[in-house]
């Protein structure tokens, strides 16, 4: 049978703990430590004051596994989920941590233990990258691991492409960064898509799974990087990426999780075809809107809250496009408990706030949803190349619907939105009335699920308490 993704996470946990980790469990997707961070967006943002020396722990070694959210900030797959078969806006990062404890040699070493020993993944079928000037990690791949040459591939730091491979990694435009070394898998030549460094590493026939990171310097924001106290290791490895291997499967979607949450969501929606792209969307977003009710964030139109906001209403429009007119989204939680309550019992014990908030948020968009969409296809038939800004403006602000999701639909049917046209028609709206549209005053739900929501929020982030307040009022 193959290896389900409960399985891997211990597995995981174990046999760092072997090499004397301790577990450190997930932070929450609301940095506490951060307001600079819109989300967690990786394992290490809860680490983040150690690597800095400004925070002492009574461990030197960690592993975990960190729930994550890129959906904002410098980490944003939110547009590309659906489209490939690796990324999500929620996913679950393994990691292992030296807070100055050990640095390269050991991090390759038992990275490369466990795939090939614990989890058996065939040798040849994996491939590395190197920082172009790390002539260390080069060599400890090459003689001590024994790969050979030409599956080792040295990469600079790409700025500006989405996907292309980029050995440099940051957190942020500022903080703790590092040459990095990744592994990638090979799924071999059925699918699409060239080595990393290569014209057409975007496709999904290597698909990244692990970041080694040599955290070595605090980039300041003029761009100088000064060394840490101590250098550390971050390693992050996406669970789903993992997952679709071990279970010899291509798309993560194809995961064991991931097809009950499918499954569940083909039943509601009345969807047969379980590789429907709106399924792999609503499937994936029901996580990260589920996840950022229990770490505290409630759908507004500010910072945080309206993040939520836009991935619960482009939920919401595949749902429509499947033929769906009544609520069907805060259904799926039931089904994400039970494939995710055990390792996050947060989840389990706020289940039913969580479906409260969901269907009063639902409920709410129904209400433009139908009559925004008809006004939407009445524009794209009058329109060639773009959607006028005015409209999309009209959009945004009679029917709620948030730009992205906007352009999200646009580009399904080769359109774009006329930005310039979108940003006038703001300002004229600014100019001529403080008072913002229906969209902005309330969240719409009860007093009383605010109140049981709101204890989460962590004090002394602005953001959120901001948000918060603003649905009271
Ligand atoms: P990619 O190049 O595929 O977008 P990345 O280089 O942006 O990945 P890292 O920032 O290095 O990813 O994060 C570490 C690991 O987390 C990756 O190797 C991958 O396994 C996993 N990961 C990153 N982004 C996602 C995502 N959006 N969905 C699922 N897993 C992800
Ligand atoms: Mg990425
Ligand atoms: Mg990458
Ligand atoms: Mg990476």
């Amino acid at each position: 049978t193959p290896t389900s993704t409960a399985q891997i996470r211990s597995d995981f946990l174990e046999f760092f703990k072997g090499k004397g980790h301790t577990i450190v469990p997930s932070a929450p997707l609301v940095p506490g430590n951060d307001p600079t961070l819109l989300f967690t967006n990786s394992g290490m943002v809860q680490f983040k004051d150690v690597f800095l020396g400004a925070e002492k722990r009574s461990y030197v070694r960690a592993t975990d596994v960190q729930r994550c959210l890129r959906a904002g900030g410098k980490h944003n797959d939110l547009d590309v989920v659906g489209y490939t078969a690796r990324h999500h806006t929620f996913f679950e990062m393994l990691g292992n941590w030296s807070f100055g404890d050990y640095f390269k040699k050991d991090a390759i070493a038992w990275a490369w233990e466990l795939l090939t020993q614990v989890w058996k993944l065939p040798a040849e079928r994996l491939l590395v990258t190197v920082y172009q000037t790390d002539d260390e990690a080069y060599a400890l791949w090459r003689d001590m691991v024994g790969i050979p040459e030409d599956r080792i591939v040295r990469i600079g730091d790409n700025k500006g492409a989405p996907f292309a491979s980029d050995n440099f990694w940051q957190m942020a435009d500022t903080g703790p960064c590092g040459p990095c070394t990744e592994i990638f898998y090979d799924h071999g030549p059925a699918h699409f898509g060239g080595p990393p460094g290569s014209p057409d590493e975007d496709g999904d026939r290597f698909i990244e799974i692990w970041n080694l990171v040599f955290m070595q310097f605090d980039k300041q924001s003029d761009g100088t990087l000064v060394p840490l106290p101590a250098p550390c290791v971050d390693t992050g490895m996406g669970l789903e990426r993992l997952a679709a291997i071990l279970q010899g499967v291509h798309s993560n979607y194809e995961i064991d999780l991931f097809q009950a949450l499918i499954r569940k969501a083909g039943e509601l929606t009345g969807t047969q075809d379980l590789e429907n792209k709106s399924l792999r969307v609503i499937a994936d977003h029901i996580r990260a809107c589920s996840f950022l009710i229990v770490d505290g964030v409630l759908p507004s139109n500010e910072g945080r809250g309206y993040v939520l906001r836009r991935i619960i209403r482009r939920a919401l429009r595949h749902g429509w496009m499947l033929g769906v007119r009544q609520p069907f989204f805060s259904a799926m939680v039931g089904t994400l408990d039970d494939v995710m309550g055990d390792a996050y019992p947060e989840l389990r014990e706020k289940r039913e706030l969580v479906e409260r908030a969901l269907k009063a948020e639902e409920e709410r968009f129904a209400e433009t949803l139908d009559a925004g969409m008809r006004i939407f296809d009445d524009v794209a038939s009058r329109s060639s190349g773009a959607i006028p800004g005015e409209d999309a403006f009209r959009l945004y602000d009679t029917y709620g619907f948030p730009l992205d999701l906007t352009q999200d639909i646009a580009r399904e049917r080769g359109l774009e939105v006329d930005m310039p046209g979108f940003d006038a028609a703001m300002q004229r709206q600014r100019e001529t009335a403080r008072a913002a549209g229906k969209f902005t005053s309330s969240a719409g739900l009860s007093a009383d699920l605010v109140a049981q929501l709101l204890p989460t929020v962590f004090v002394g982030d602005d953001q959120t308490e901001a948000d918060g307040l603003q649905i009271l009022a």
